[in-house]
């Protein structure tokens, strides 16, 4: 008999949820990670940090109370990366704590060190407490998560010329930054150090930025980061990077020369896999280093499977937990269903962007006719009372059956708020459900209410007019 029912590698949101929820079925489970790393990319160095950081940045800074007090608004004055830093360690505490709670009241073994394969079946801890322990299992599931990509051409010194990891690290909060990348998370850290003061300019080597969001929204967040002095440049490759005594130089591909205090790449992630021994298990990765699974989070291998960001798109926390369930649930055998097509992204720049559905390009792509609704937050009595007279609220609905295709919110609020439109998009709901509906008032949530109101008004008129 093997010494686990299912073993877990990487404690990320994937890994968690797989091994809680063999636990519930009342399986013996284990998972493994490096002590420091309980609680994944996710706890310790990706989202639960960089959004810590981001609701200090708002508090310290003001910002988002500027509009009601005035631009020199501002909480504390000098702010340094210890104020920045105090939340973000107190937050990160916490919830590796609740983690750790919630494995031991599972009764979940937590094995200390990092994971390999020596045969489908066996994995060698090493880094732990014992120089290599050797566990087996009937089930593993692989979630180890990524690591910042890093391209060879440039010199990382984890102080001037960082990656994203390098942000927790920092020593001071810098004047002038090179953000090279403009993808969510190159994007969220530039709007929060322009948030700070900080001179940003931002290399992307597409003509365009976060391209699956509404362009309309993409916009606006462009005109909000230019106001607090962020360049963006556009079509333009980094050359190299030159190193000096104080900061460093970016080159571009077109002779610019970009001095800043830091650079920050965010070029992209890599999976994983490269210490897991994949090959004696009889896997592979690919260049990426991602596995590839079946609709059951399966790899070639059938009792091995792999969720979470080491199997590519899309690679976030939320869905991440989904696919470590319903890979747990596969293994013991209990009846799957597949994830929700209906899936939120959200985008913690500041101000936020949030949407479910479909993009007014997509649908147009796609020759699917439909009507759009807005609602500005500042024609809303609980836009007026925060100081937010920027956020908006897009729905676009189908003038056949009245459904809702789409639903973009930008502003405060807007990774919350764009959970209605998914309930009722989910649940099959119209527009007409949205004017109907009583929302407490004043609340930004009744920016639904003024949407499907616009909505419907100009659907109205065409049928006027065709009558
Ligand atoms: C800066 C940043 C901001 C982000 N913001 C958001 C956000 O706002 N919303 C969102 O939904 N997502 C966000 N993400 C993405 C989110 O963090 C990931 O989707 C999520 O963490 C992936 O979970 P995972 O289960 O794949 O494991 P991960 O969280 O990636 O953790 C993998 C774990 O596996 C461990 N591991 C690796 N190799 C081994 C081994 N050989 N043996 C044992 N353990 C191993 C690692 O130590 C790590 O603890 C962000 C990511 C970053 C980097």
């Amino acid at each position: 008999m093997n010494d686990f029912d299912l073993l877990v590698l990487g404690s990320g949101p994937g890994g968690q949820r797989a091994a809680i929820a063999a636990a519930k079925l009342g399986r013996r489970v284990a998972i493994v990670d490096r002590r420091e790393m309980i609680g994944g990319v996710c706890i310790n160095t990706g989202t639960i940090p960089s959004k810590t950081l981001r609701e200090a940045v708002l508090y310290l800074t003001g910002l988002s109370q500027r509009e009601l007090y005035g631009q020199s608004y501002r909480v504390k004055d000098e702010i340094t990366v210890a104020d920045l830093g105090m939340r973000t360690q107190h937050v990160i505490g916490r919830e590796v704590d609740v983690i750790r709670s919630q494995l031991a009241r599972n009764h979940v073994t937590v094995l200390a060190g990092a994971g390999h394969f020596l045969d489908p079946n066996t994995i060698g801890v090493t880094g732990g407490p014992d120089r290599e322990r050797k566990v087996t299992a009937d089930h593993i599931v692989v979630a180890t998560g990524t690591t910042p990509a890093r391209p060879d051409t440039v010199a990382f010194d984890d102080r001037t010329i960082i990656d994203s990891d390098g942000i927790l690290h920092m020593d001071r909060v810098p004047e002038t930054m090179v953000v090279v990348g403009a993808g969510v998370i190159g994007i969220e850290y530039a709007s929060m150090f322009a948030a700070l003061g900080t001179k940003v300019t931002v290399v992307e080597r597409r003509e365009r930025m976060l391209e699956f969001c509404d362009l309309e929204i993409v916009e606006a967040l462009k005109y909000h980061l230019r106001d607090l002095a962020v360049t963006f440049r556009f079509g333009e490759t980094v050359a190299s990077v030159e190193r000096m005594a104080h900061g460093a130089i970016t080159v571009l591909e077109s002779g610019k020369r970009i001095p800043a205090d830091t650079v920050m790449y965010s070029a992209g992630r890599q999976g994983m896999t490269g210490e897991l021994s994949l090959e004696a298990a009889g896997l592979a990765a690919d260049r990426r280093g991602r596995i590839k699974v079946d609709e059951n989070y399966r790899t070639e291998v059938p009792h091995i499977y792999a969720v979470g960001d080491v199997i590519g798109f899309p690679s976030l926390a939320a869905t991440s937990m989904e696919q470590g369930r319903l890979a747990a649930h596969h293994a013991c055998g209990e009846p799957v269903q597949e994830i929700h097509e209906l899936q939120p992204i959200g985008i913690y720049t500041i101000p936020e962007i949030s949407f479910v559905g479909r993009t007014e390009d997509a649908l147009t792509e796609a020759k699917v006719p439909f009507e759009v609704g807005v609602s500005r937050y500042r024609e809303l009595a609980r836009g007026q009372i925060i100081g937010d007279s920027y956020g908006m609220l897009k729905l676009l609905v189908s003038p056949e059956d009245r459904s809702l295709l789409g639903v973009h919110v930008f502003g405060t609020g807007a990774t919350e708020l764009v959970h209605i439109g998914q309930t009722v998009m989910g649940c099959g709901g119209t527009v007409d459900y949205l004017v109907n509906a009583v929302f407490n008032y004043p609340t930004l949530a009744e920016s639904y209410k003024v949407a499907a109101l616009d909505a419907m008004n100009k659907m109205r008129h065409i049928a006027r007019l065709t009558q």
